[in-house]
């Protein structure tokens, strides 16, 4: 499980700080998640103003 971000994300990169273990970066056109190193916690997706990042 892992959560992903979609196209919806804007790149405000408010979602980057929240991540505990660092699994989030900035992507070409939109951020991304390391799958292989979240937790499914929810924070990105607590922060983002669009909710771009969903769980799978
Ligand atoms: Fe990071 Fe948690 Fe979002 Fe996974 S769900 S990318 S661990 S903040
Ligand atoms: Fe994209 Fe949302 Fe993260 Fe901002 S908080 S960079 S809009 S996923």
């Amino acid at each position: 499980m892992a959560y992903t971000i979609t196209d919806a994300c804007i790149s405000c990169g408010a979602c980057e700080a929240e991540c505990p273990v660092s699994a989030i970066s900035a992507g070409d056109d939109k951020y991304v998640i390391d799958a292989d190193a979240c937790l499914d916690c929810g924070a990105c997706a607590g922060v983002c103003p669009v909710e771009a990042p969903q769980a799978e």
